[in-house]
């Protein structure tokens, strides 16, 4: 692990990841076999009968796939302060909360020592990779991060979202300062009580020292997007403060208030030069370099549920790169992005084969798993981890599929969650199904000059036969017609023959697309945020099932039309 001042050897980091991939195959097994020899005392592998065995082939033998749900019992015992070794020989005392948004509502999953250093093995080696192709010199970035708070659970642990572990270990701020990550925000920011005075802070730092920015980045490209989103919206305020070197009196946060004072100093020429540069773009085409000339590529997680964020990203970014960051969860980091040039669109994620242990269930023989190195190039997996936090043969619930070999190492796409997003009878679609039914749909909205802000789907089964329902946000004005032909297209695009059929027989009703109030997935962001959640792992729940009850009823209230599909008649 990185210590304090340590110095970061960019070509060390690639040779040694170079050398582990390269024998990714026993790299794994020394891997594994530190894992459960470290927690070899754990009741939960004593119970399983493992008896000192190490090796992959005993290790499947003797312990069963599991999911999160299979483990909430034991999961729970932990939080309850009852069992914290049950499933790690050193007892358990942070738990992370990870979003959640599939499923509605956040999960516990461990956390530990080792997980923070698997975090920054990854971050190193991306940042690596990333700096041989765009090398940033020694300055500043402005990174939207935030932390949630941390709460102590019934039997004492820590418990918090993933990020937050991480960005609350003392550790973090000087492991980060070595790979040249230094925020422009103070601490403060990032862990102050209100995500909209901190979001409000990121961008007054960002400005304040906008010449030194090297990228602009989040943990999720939803962040950035937001974020810009909202500068649109405050610009003239932001101006304002540096003009005048007085904080808005919209941050009440004191420690925010504390930090930023020292920071601001009347600045009336930098406020008129911003103040400029903003009324000289074009519907804030290429806004980020605009504002920061000498950042080098915009950065953050941009795969999978992140997609439908490109389009308004890349406005924003003008010329600059779009960079994907790397693949993980809050149950553990699987793959860095070693190729950074690539677009978004077509990234891959490079498997760091030291930091879990990991097997793979073909999507087509459901009923095994396959190691890291024993994997297909063109096929498509379910992951499954083995971390050093107490989670042995979890399946994540993701699908990748293997586009190549970094040496040994697969090359991973991100493709989807594993679990259906719609489905009422014989129809079976996914998140990308519908994000696909979206991105053309959305093409009409264009004509208008109007676009999707945020999307959300929801099964209704209240009436004889059920049917599909898509909510829009959208920006700009839509005329009726073009609304209606969006409607019939969404219908249109779900190409699953299970779809169509049941569609052409009436065993599924006609598709609604219901448009919703401006602002409401920023209501349903901060639903999310009050339920424990952090900005910094926020993803937009796909799918709005009946047991989320909250997010449902942001959506009914704030429905403003609806309309419905004439596709099939
Ligand atoms: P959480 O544990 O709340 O941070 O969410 C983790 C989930 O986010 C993963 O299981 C993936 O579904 C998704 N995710 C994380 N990294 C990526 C990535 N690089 N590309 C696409 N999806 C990702």
């Amino acid at each position: 692990m990185l210590e304090k001042e340590q110095e970061f050897d960019v070509e060390k980091v690639i040779e040694n990841f170079e050398a582990l991939t390269k024998d990714a195959e026993s790299v794994q097994r020394e891997t594994l076999r530190r894992i459960l020899e470290d927690n070899a005392s754990a009741e939960y592998l004593q119970n399983l009968g493992l008896h000192g065995r190490t090796d992959p082939d005993g290790f499947k033998a003797c312990v069963p796939l599991v999911t999160h749900k299979d483990l909430e019992p034991y999961i729970q015992r932990i939080i309850d302060g009852e069992a914290s070794s049950f499933l790690t020989g050193k007892p358990i005392t942070t738990m992370s909360l990870s979003s959640g948004t599939t499923q509605g509502k956040p999960k516990f999953v461990p956390w530990n020592d080792e997980l923070f250093d698997t975090t920054l093995q990854i971050y190193q080696t991306s940042f690596a990779f990333r700096n041989k192709e765009f090398p940033i010199q020694n300055g500043k970035v402005l990174n939207f991060i935030y932390s949630s708070k941390q709460f102590i659970t019934k039997g004492g642990l820590i418990a918090g979202t993933a990020t937050t572990n991480l960005f609350r270990d003392p550790r973090y701020k000087s492991s980060m300062k070595a790979i040249q990550s230094q925020c422009s925000s103070p601490y403060e920011v990032i862990f102050g009580s209100d995500f909209h005075q901190s979001l409000y802070c990121h961008l007054l730092c960002g400005l304040i020292f906008r010449e030194e920015i090297q990228w602009v980045g989040s943990t999720f490209a939803h962040s950035i997007v937001h974020a810009f989103r909202v500068f649109e919206q405050a610009w003239e305020e932001l101006c304002t403060d540096i003009r005048e070197g007085v904080l808005t009196n919209r941050v009440t946060d004191p420690s925010i208030r504390a930090v930023m004072e020292k920071l601001l100093k009347p600045d009336p020429e930098e406020a008129d030069l911003i103040y400029k540069k903003c009324v000289g773009l074009s519907n804030w085409y290429g806004l980020i370099p605009e504002l920061f000339p000498n950042a080098k590529y915009v950065y953050g997680i941009m795969t999978g549920s992140m997609e439908p964020y490109l389009k308004k990203l890349r406005h924003y970014a003008g010329k600059l790169p779009l960079v994907t960051a790397d693949y993980g969860s809050s149950e553990g980091w699987i793959a860095a992005n070693v190729n950074p040039k690539i677009p978004p669109e077509s990234a891959t994620y490079a498997v760091l084969p030291q930091i879990g242990y990991f097997e793979f269930v073909p999507l087509t023989q459901i009923d095994t798993t396959v190691g890291l190195t024993e994997v297909k190039v063109g096929e498509e997996y379910e992951i499954v981890i083995t971390n050093p936090a107490g989670l042995y043969r979890y399946r994540l619930g993701d699908v990748v599929k293997v586009m190549g070999f970094h040496n040994s190492t697969p090359e991973l796409k991100f493709v989807r969650r594993s679990s259906l997003l719609l489905t009422i009878n014989i129809d079976k679609n996914t998140e990308k199904d519908l994000q696909l039914a979206v991105e053309e749909a959305a093409k009409l909205l264009a004509k208008d000059k109007a676009e999707v802000v945020d999307f959300t789907s929801h099964v209704d089964l209240s009436t004889e036969p059920g049917h599909y329902v898509i909510f829009w946000e959208i920006s700009g004005e839509a005329s009726e017609q073009v609304l209606t032909q969006c409607c019939n297209c969404l219908d249109k695009s779900f190409v699953d023959a299970g779809y169509v059929s049941a569609r052409k027989v009436k065993w599924i009703g006609d598709l609604e697309l219901r448009l919703v109030r401006r602002g409401t997935f920023q209501k349903i962001l901060d639903h999310f945020l009050e339920l424990g959640g952090a900005v910094s792992q926020y993803k937009t729940p796909r799918c709005v099932g009946p047991a989320n009850i909250g997010v449902l009823q942001i959506l009914s209230d704030n429905v403003v039309m609806k309309y419905l599909s004439n596709a099939f008649n």
